[in-house]
């Protein structure tokens, strides 16, 4: 079936399908590392490119690449690139756009080790970044340097919820020659579809929302043009940043229901988010599906809904947080999110430890800072778990 013109729901169950010798109804685990060319013409064929038949799984399998052309279909993409981590998938873009004395400009409260990874390691190749808020446009144009090459943007941002108008950032990317890069796990292509909007790569970690269940590491690169896409892919594969096909199988039965998981999260996550909005004992609260998101008009206008994730701060500040923390029976103490359980983090202790202190305050990661991910059980039980940890302070 064509399904170009399909309704996302039918391209997550179906696209990337693939038909082989025994019919099966889902793409199998093609769990081998290399591939019987069937002379050697043929294997000549396969590396010339004469032939697209399958060489080495480090260069493609055929289950991991069924997870590929379904990601690239959800997000309106040429093609997609999975990596072994959503931390691979953005190092392989990294490497593969930034030259030796380029810049690149970024969300000030980007990923943690995203950042940490330019600031640390990418400096050493002469690579220079700068972070700025970019929810501020003419914080980018002020950022913009002769040697500027990429802008790469993360909204809503990991863990403040700051928001960016990615139509604009594709302007100002245009005017500039800037290629543009969103990181699209908090949305998932099921609320925001950067490419869409004028962005040139989209990427996640698949880790999060798309495989939801919290089993796998995995990333995504998907592109707008096959240029990118062979230039992106071919570092993938010579970096050997490549996903595995068990992983890739995992993803592909998890991404089935993003549709019904991100339904139901948000729709906890509007409850939840209320029911924080008016505890006395928090102080502040970000939650793109509310009112007092001080970006709520545009989260409404390029994200088809406010998704699930939380941030907010208690009256008692950080040793208070830390006591919800320890009390709350339901909700997990761990990093990660958008999975089918809810999760609770302190990014300034956990996630962004690896950010100084000084960028941390810029980018708004305060001490007080609680990230909570809401998960798909039951409303109350979310919220009743809160409310009797919120009462022990
Ligand atoms: C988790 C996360 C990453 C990194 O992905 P891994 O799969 O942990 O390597 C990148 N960006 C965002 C927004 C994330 O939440």
């Amino acid at each position: 079936m064509d399904l170009k013109y399909a309704g996302f729901d039918t391209k997550l169950i179906h696209a990337g399908e693939i038909e082989d010798q025994f019919g099966s109804a889902t793409v199998p685990i093609y769990q081998t590392s290399t591939f019987r060319f069937k002379n050697a013409q043929h294997g000549a064929d396969c590396f010339s490119g004469a032939s697209d038949g399958y060489i080495y799984t480090r260069i493609g399998n055929p289950t991991i690449h069924a997870l590929e052309q379904n990601i690239a279909a959800l997000e309106n993409g040429f093609g997609g690139i999975a990596t072994g981590s959503g931390m691979g998938a953005i190092t392989t873009v990294y490497m593969a756009l930034l030259n030796g004395g380029d810049h690149i400009i970024s969300t000030d409260a980007v990923y943690g080790p995203a950042r940490g990874v330019l600031e640390q390691d990418f400096t050493r190749f002469h690579v220079e970044a700068s972070f700025v808020n970019t929810a501020d446009l003419d914080e980018i144009k002020k950022a913009i340097r002769p040697n500027s090459k990429v802008l790469y943007i993360e909204t809503p941002a990991n863990p403040t919820m700051q928001i960016t108008d990615l139509v604009a950032c594709a302007k100002i990317a245009k005017e500039h020659g800037l290629v543009l890069v969103v990181d699209n796990t908090f949305c998932t292509p099921y609320l925001q579809k950067p490419l869409d909007l004028g962005a040139d790569v989209v990427l996640h970690s698949v880790t999060k929302f798309i495989n939801g269940h919290a089993d796998i590491v995995g990333g995504i690169i998907v592109t707008k043009e096959a240029a990118l896409y062979k230039k992106i892919r071919h570092c993938m594969v010579y970096m050997g940043c490549n996903m595995d096909p068990h992983q890739a199988y995992l993803v592909l039965r998890g991404v089935k229901t993003l549709s019904l998981r991100v339904d139901r999260n948000q729709e906890n996550a509007v409850k939840v988010a209320d029911f924080l909005e008016s505890h006395p004992k928090v102080a502040w609260i970000k939650y793109p599906g509310l009112k007092s998101h001080p970006q709520y008009e545009l989260a409404k206008r390029q994200m088809m809904g406010a998704g699930s994730m939380i941030s907010f701060g208690l009256t008692g500040g950080f040793e208070a947080g830390k006591k919800l923390m320890d009390n709350v029976h339901l909700a997990v103490l761990a990093v990660s999110l958008g999975g089918v359980e809810t999760l609770i983090q302190h990014p300034a202790s956990m996630t962004h430890a690896g950010v100084s202190k000084e960028n941390k305050e810029q980018a708004g990661i305060t001490d007080d800072l609680v990230r909570f991910s809401v998960g798909i059980e039951n409303a109350e039980d979310i919220i009743g778990d809160l409310k009797q940890a919120l009462d022990k302070i």
